[in-house]
């Protein structure tokens, strides 16, 4: 687990402990989960021109036509996920870098896949800047998963999927989780699947919205 550490000291602590009010008033009770959300910089993960709001609990453009999610939802992500400081997590559609620098407080290690090389550039800067160094940016189609490094504890999935992708289910290890918007384009549910022995368990966590996920096993990049 990263030695805590990021956001300390700099002058938006106010603002994040406001953030992490408003999540618990809507109803997020994981305390390691709201810990890292009071510790993680997200204004360093936005750009210049929406700082401002960086922490309102909204999805702000982070470009390339993409969002960084709303706090809330990525709390969610994580609050079902339940990490335990010991896992290697995937988290595919790494975009900002802002969840993949919460995963990093609450997991051993973390996989990020971006399919775009700028906002992956950012991303690293970013979890540079904020002194987080148990992750790692890739680039490239995270329909396939990122095999060198397979079995992942956790998965999880930031944009929205048809189905979900053979090769992550593969991939996922033992007893692990992964989490994933399914539907179209427009409307997914959250969903959670769990491995157990060679079973997969699912339950349907709510409607979410996000923007698509682009490879092989997800819609097809011509399409969108
Ligand atoms: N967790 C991110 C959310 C980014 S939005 C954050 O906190 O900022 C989803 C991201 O998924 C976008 O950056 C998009 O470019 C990326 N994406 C879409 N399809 C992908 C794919 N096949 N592999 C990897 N990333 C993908």
């Amino acid at each position: 687990m990263a030695a805590g550490a990021v956001g300390a000291g700099d002058s938006y602590g106010g603002f994040r402990v406001r953030l992490v009010s408003e999540l618990q008033s809507k109803g997020i009770r994981d305390l390691a989960v709201l810990r890292a959300i009071s510790q993680v910089p997200r204004h360093l993960f936005v750009p210049a021109g929406v700082r401002h709001r960086a922490y309102e609990d909204s999805a702000l453009p982070i470009g390339g036509g993409q969002t960084i999610s709303q706090p809330w939802v990525q709390a969610r992500y994580l609050e079902v996920l339940q990490l335990t400081g010991r896992e290697k997590v995937l988290e595919v559609g790494a975009g900002s870098g802002y969840q993949t620098a919460l995963i990093a407080q609450l997991a051993d290690t973390v996989f990020g896949i971006e399919r775009l090389p700028a906002l992956a550039a950012e991303a690293r800067s970013a979890l540079q800047a904020a002194g987080i160094h148990n992750v790692t940016i890739l680039v490239g189609d995270g329909t396939l998963g990122w095999r060198p490094f397979a079995p992942y504890d956790a998965i999880l999935v930031a944009a929205a999927s048809p189905s979900v992708p053979a090769p992550l289910i593969e991939q996922l290890a033992p007893g692990g989780r992964l989490v994933i918007p399914i539907g179209d384009r427009d409307t997914q549910v959250l969903t959670l699947l769990r491995k157990v022995g060679d079973q997969i368990e699912t339950t349907a966590l709510g409607d979410v919205r996000f923007v698509p996920l682009l490879g092989e096993f997800g819609f097809r990049p011509t399409s969108s």
